[in-house]
């Protein structure tokens, strides 16, 4: 089952293999959160000093493959080793410029599961992510409240 356990140890498995170099200097927590059509993840640091990743809930649906949840993984991993939201010194100046992310990607390894996702982003995605619309939020009036509790009656 893909819970918040799973995915701490995907991110222990993914870190000991792939990123050996990049210290782990501070408490580094992962869950899934949140259900965004045009974001996979992110990376924050947290007012305790602890960092924080974010996995899109979205993800726990099994019809979305393990590679695109390793794939999201390492990105934030190498923000981290890149010192974004992370303790380890700020080696750019903007987290995304010049195609760092998918530059340090690809020499780890991630190549073919980057072109992988991106035939999964435009085949699978689209019609996955549909199924957990929300649903729109009405405001409710006073007077709607009135209605209601006499429709009760
Ligand atoms: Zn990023």
């Amino acid at each position: 089952m893909r819970d918040n356990k799973w995915l701490e140890q995907r991110l222990d498995q993914i870190w000991i293999l792939l990123f050996p170099e990049v210290e782990r200097l501070n408490q580094v927590n992962v869950q899934f959160k949140g259900r965004w059509r045009n974001k996979f993840g992110h990376i924050k640091k947290l007012k305790d000093g602890n960092t924080e990743i974010v996995i899109n809930a979205v993800f726990k649906d099994l019809r979305v493959p393990d590679y695109i949840i390793e794939i999201t993984l390492a990105h934030e991993l190498v923000h981290y080793m890149h010192g974004f939201n992370s303790p380890h010194l700020k080696r750019y100046k903007h987290p995304h410029k010049g195609g760092i992310v998918e530059k340090e990607m690809i020499r780890k390894g991630f190549g073919h599961l980057i072109a992988k996702e991106k035939e999964f982003l435009k085949n699978d995605w689209p019609k996955i992510v549909s199924n957990y619309k929300k649903p729109r939020i009405r405001r409710i009036s006073l007077l709607d409240l009135f209605r209601i509790g006499r429709a009760r009656v």
